[in-house]
């Protein structure tokens, strides 16, 4: 007679196959490694909380869920390209920009 065993089966995605390309940038080698090494961590140690992971998903799912207002929420572009302009025109605001943009 063959029995057969319910096992647990775990597996982790990762990259691309996890979702992980940021629909924002098109980006998605970073992701892709970043994962890559939090998986790592969490199978060498199960307790491991995936931190650095949490933290990136976090920024895309802002990222996405601001270019997804702004798709549906002309008025909203509207609004930003007002402010993006009035902060460019402003000359406090130009002197700080050149003085980061020169430091990188
Ligand atoms: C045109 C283009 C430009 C891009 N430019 C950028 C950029 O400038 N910067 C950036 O950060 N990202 C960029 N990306 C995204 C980036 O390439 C991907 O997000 C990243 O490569 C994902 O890595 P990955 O390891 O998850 O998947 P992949 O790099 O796709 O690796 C998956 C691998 O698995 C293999 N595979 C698939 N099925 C099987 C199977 N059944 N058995 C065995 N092997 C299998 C594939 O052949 C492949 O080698 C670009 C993507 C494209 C398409």
């Amino acid at each position: 007679m063959i029995i057969r065993e319910l096992s647990l089966v775990i597996f982790f995605l990762a990259g691309d196959a996890a979702g992980l390309a940021n629909g924002v940038t098109g980006e998605g080698i970073y992701a892709a490694i970043l994962s890559g090494k939090e998986i790592a961590y969490k199978i060498i140690n199960p307790d491991y909380n995936l931190k650095e992971l949490k933290k990136m998903v976090k920024v895309k799912k802002m990222q996405e869920s601001a270019l997804t207002l702004l798709k549906h929420n002309k008025t909203a572009v509207k609004v930003i390209l007002f402010i993006v302009k009035k902060l460019i025109k402003n000359k406090f605001i130009r002197s700080k920009v050149i003085i980061l943009s020169s430091k990188i």
